[in-house]
């Protein structure tokens, strides 16, 4: 259980983040995959991470504060076709940057949307988390937006996908900000990570 959730800064510059004097897990994902929705659900409380009016707002890295204890980082989501090269090459610089050099990043979760196949884009994006030993997790998203048969199909074919690629899998979370699925799971998953 989350008892509490703060914000504390949101920047461009990784230099300028909270002294990583504390774990820290980071959302990322493709724009609109239910990042912010999400990050509300988890903690409780909606309204903290901004749910999108228009894909690719949010440009910045945005720390939160949990129970105290460890901070709760919304990154900028990728793959919005909407914005120049140039500006494109600046997220990718302040997001490789950031997961690079955040020494106390404990955790990056990788949100996919669950209704889709795999899409390149993030097949690439998790590739160099591996390649670069990242710690990573994925978790799907929208769950609630399939029957059971169709979820258990897609999070197969993904996993199948991802098998070509490595021999050991990430972890793999479901869930739905709708009806609260995985909620428990992420949590349980982060206050484990904490005490290893
Ligand atoms: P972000 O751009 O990744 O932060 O995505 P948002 O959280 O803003 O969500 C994008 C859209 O997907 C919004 O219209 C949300 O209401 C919707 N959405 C997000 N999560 C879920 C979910 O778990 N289930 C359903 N059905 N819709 C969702």
């Amino acid at each position: 259980m989350i008892k509490q959730a703060r914000f504390l800064i949101s920047n461009t510059d990784v230099k300028k983040c909270p002294a990583p004097d504390r774990p820290e897990y980071a959302f990322i994902g493709r724009s609109n995959v239910g990042k912010s929705s999400l990050i509300n659900m988890l903690v409780g409380q909606n309204g903290l991470a901004k749910v999108s009016v228009r894909p690719g707002k949010t440009q910045l890295i945005n720390h939160f504060i949990i129970d105290e204890s460890w901070y709760l980082v919304d990154l900028p989501g990728y793959g919005y076709a909407k914005i120049s090269i140039s500006v494109k090459e600046k997220f990718q610089k302040l997001i490789s940057n950031y997961i690079l050099n955040r020494e106390n990043l404990y955790c990056l979760f990788v949100l996919i949307d669950v209704r889709h196949a795999p899409q390149q884009i993030d097949v690439e994006f998790i590739t160099w988390l591996g390649e670069n030993q990242v710690p990573f997790a994925i978790i799907f998203t929208k769950a609630d937006k399939l029957g059971k048969v169709s979820l258990a199909k897609n999070v197969g074919a993904y996993t199948q996908e991802l098998k070509k690629l490595w021999e050991e899998l990430p972890s793999i979370l479901v869930s739905s900000s709708l009806d609260g699925t995985g909620r428990d799971e992420i949590i349980s998953f982060i206050e484990n990570v904490n005490k290893s």
